[in-house]
């Protein structure tokens, strides 16, 4: 098993950096996702491991080895694709070993490999077929044999799972974690979709315009974000940020941390450790929503929107009066100018 490791990498376009300054460190057999919004900069810094693109500065090391001038094809990598990039003219087997024929494999080598390959994802019966022929997840599987014949220690995949459905999703993000796992495959996974990262990665690298905003495993950044961001990015419903004048106008009982100027302050707390009372902070309800196993009140304390998430069906409806109350121990405070986390949790 082997490590993958960025140093300070940058990759510019013109003037404007797509990714900048990344450091972070896959250990050897883990599985660590890039998580972000849309265009800040996952699949450059898969590209610059993969050695698509170049790095503008940097080190990347693979396996403890210096890569950063190394082509694609001397470092050891696997890449999975969200598009998949069958051929279509060519049966699944054929897709399947078309990388290992490039790489001129013995036969029996290639037999060998091919077989194990169907018989762990289960394509054993589909490999005279023609992508077209085949289910969304079967291509998605597909595109994965090659990654495991392949053999390479390092496997980078980008958002290979958005082209499915809900169902499927969830299946399929179980069976590459299980391969991951089995294989001793050290990952890198790019995704936009936090619950994805969150069950899947030992370590997720959320990232915005280019730069890490943090790099934790996933119930750290979950109890702990560093930031506003990370703390909205994470979770459904987002964790409600507000400034906490706006809680004490509302009547709220809480006391800042000692030395910090209570006007710069934002409190940070989840949907769902947030609570209806008899007194408290005033809010008012703007929306119910009954989801079944719970409900989500939303509200606003002094104009600002705030979620509160509660267990099973909760009457109330829109224009009600009501009293929320938060837990002191359960807070998270932010600086509002430089929206990083305060008080370490
Ligand atoms: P993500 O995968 O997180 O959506 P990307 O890494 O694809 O983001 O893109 C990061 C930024 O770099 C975006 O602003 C994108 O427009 C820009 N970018 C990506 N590829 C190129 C390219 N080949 N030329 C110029 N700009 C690019
Ligand atoms: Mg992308």
């Amino acid at each position: 098993m082997v490590s993958v490791e960025l140093k300070a990498v940058s990759k510019n376009w013109g003037g404007t950096a797509a990714v900048d300054q990344v450091t972070f460190t896959v250990g050897e057999g883990k599985l660590v996702a890039l998580l972000g919004p849309s265009g800040c900069g996952k699949s450059t810094t898969l590209r610059l491991i993969a050695g698509l693109e170049d790095a503008s500065s940097g080190v990347i090391a693979i396996g403890g080895k210096d890569v950063t001038q190394a082509p694609p094809s001397g470092r050891g990598i696997a890449m999975v694709f969200q598009n998949y990039a069958l051929f279509p003219h060519l049966s699944v087997a054929e897709n399947i070993l078309f990388g290992l024929k490039v790489r001129k494999l013995g036969r029996a080598e290639r037999d060998e490999r091919l077989a194990r390959a169907a018989e762990i994802l289960g394509l054993g019966a589909l490999l005279d077929r023609k992508p077209s022929q085949l289910s969304g997840g079967q291509q998605q599987r597909v595109a994965l044999g090659r990654a495991i014949v392949a053999r390479a220690p390092v496997c980078l995949m980008d958002e290979p799972l958005s082209n499915l459905d809900a169902q499927l999703r969830v299946e399929m993000r179980r069976e590459i974690r299980e391969l991951q796992q089995r294989l001793g495959m050290t990952m890198v996974y790019v995704t936009h979709d936090q619950v994805e990262a969150m069950t899947m990665a030992d370590q997720v690298v959320l990232m915005r315009n280019g730069r890490i905003e943090q790099d934790a495993p996933p119930d750290e950044l979950y109890e702990n974000p560093a930031s506003i961001f990370v703390a909205r990015f994470v979770g459904t419903p987002p964790m409600n940020v507000v400034p906490l004048t706006a809680l004490l106008a509302g009547g709220g009982d809480i006391a800042p941390p000692p030395g910090l100027d209570p006007a710069r302050l934002s409190v940070g707390i989840r949907p769902e450790v947030s609570e209806l009372a008899e007194n408290g902070i005033a809010a008012e309800v703007v929306a119910v929503e009954y989801l079944g196993a719970d409900t989500l009140i939303e509200a606003r304390i002094d104009g600002h929107p705030f979620i509160v998430r509660r267990p099973g069906k909760v009457r109330a409806l829109a224009g009600d009066k009501v009293y929320i109350k938060l837990s002191q121990s359960l807070l998270h405070w932010f600086d509002q100018s430089t929206e990083r986390r305060v008080v370490p949790g």
